[in-house]
């Protein structure tokens, strides 16, 4: 899942207007920017066959700090407290560990059976909905598309920067989602784990576009 965990971080806006669209990205896609430094350190390993779904040559063999659901608790736990900690807010460190959480059970819904329960669990979650192209866009494009609008609807430009910078954001998140389900497997893992890396660009765009845009009047 790539374009639904971004849907989840801009639809988060709507709840908690006071909390940066960057914090709101960071959190709902925490896990998937943990697990590159988790690569490249070997921690955590994945391997490349193409054909493996019908959507992504990723087999997820081993990747329990990440993605197992006990972990995820914990980071979860942590960012909701580190948030709390930093701004007293307790409905915003709720909402921060929600999304976190989020991410688990969404990729839960795309995922082979692959995603521990606990580091060495046995079970796997995973409703594989990544056997079926049209099945898993039904999921992620909505989950996007939702998301965006609520950002749109809570949030108004301050200037050409904060109108654009969304726009371009969206394209840019649409393009590289259609280049990983289109375009050919990925080289090597270093290549993915590099990939990976690039998205705290992401987290860095969201926190400059919401210096952008407003908080508009209740609706
Ligand atoms: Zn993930």
């Amino acid at each position: 899942m790539f374009l639904g965990h971004f849907g989840a971080g801009f639809g988060a806006k709507a709840v908690v207007r006071k909390v940066s669209l960057g914090t709101l990205l960071l959190s709902a896609q925490f896990i998937d920017l943990l697990w590159p430094t988790l690569l490249l350190l070997g921690v955590e390993q994945v391997r490349i066959v193409p054909g493996a779904t019908t959507v992504t040559p990723l087999l997820f063999e081993h990747y329990p700090v990440s993605h197992s659901l006990m972990a995820v608790l914990v980071w979860s736990f942590a960012l909701g407290t580190v948030h709390f900690l930093m701004r007293r807010d307790r409905k915003a460190a709720i909402v921060i560990g929600l999304l976190v959480l989020s991410h688990w059970l969404l990729d839960a819904i795309v995922h082979q059976p692959d995603l521990p329960l606990y580091p060495g669990s046995p079970d796997k979650m995973g409703l594989n909905l990544w056997s079926s192209l049209p099945a898993t866009l039904a999921v992620e494009v909505p989950l996007f598309v939702i998301g965006i609008w609520l950002y749109a609807r809570t949030t108004k430009p301050t200037d050409n920067s904060g109108k654009w910078g969304l726009w371009t954001l969206v394209a840019f998140l649409s393009v590289l989602y259609a280049g990983n389900l289109f375009g050919p497997p990925p080289p090597s893992v270093v290549a993915i784990a590099w990939a990976g890396q690039l998205q705290w660009l992401l987290v860095i765009w969201g926190y400059w576009l919401d210096r952008h845009r407003s908080v508009s009047a209740r609706t």
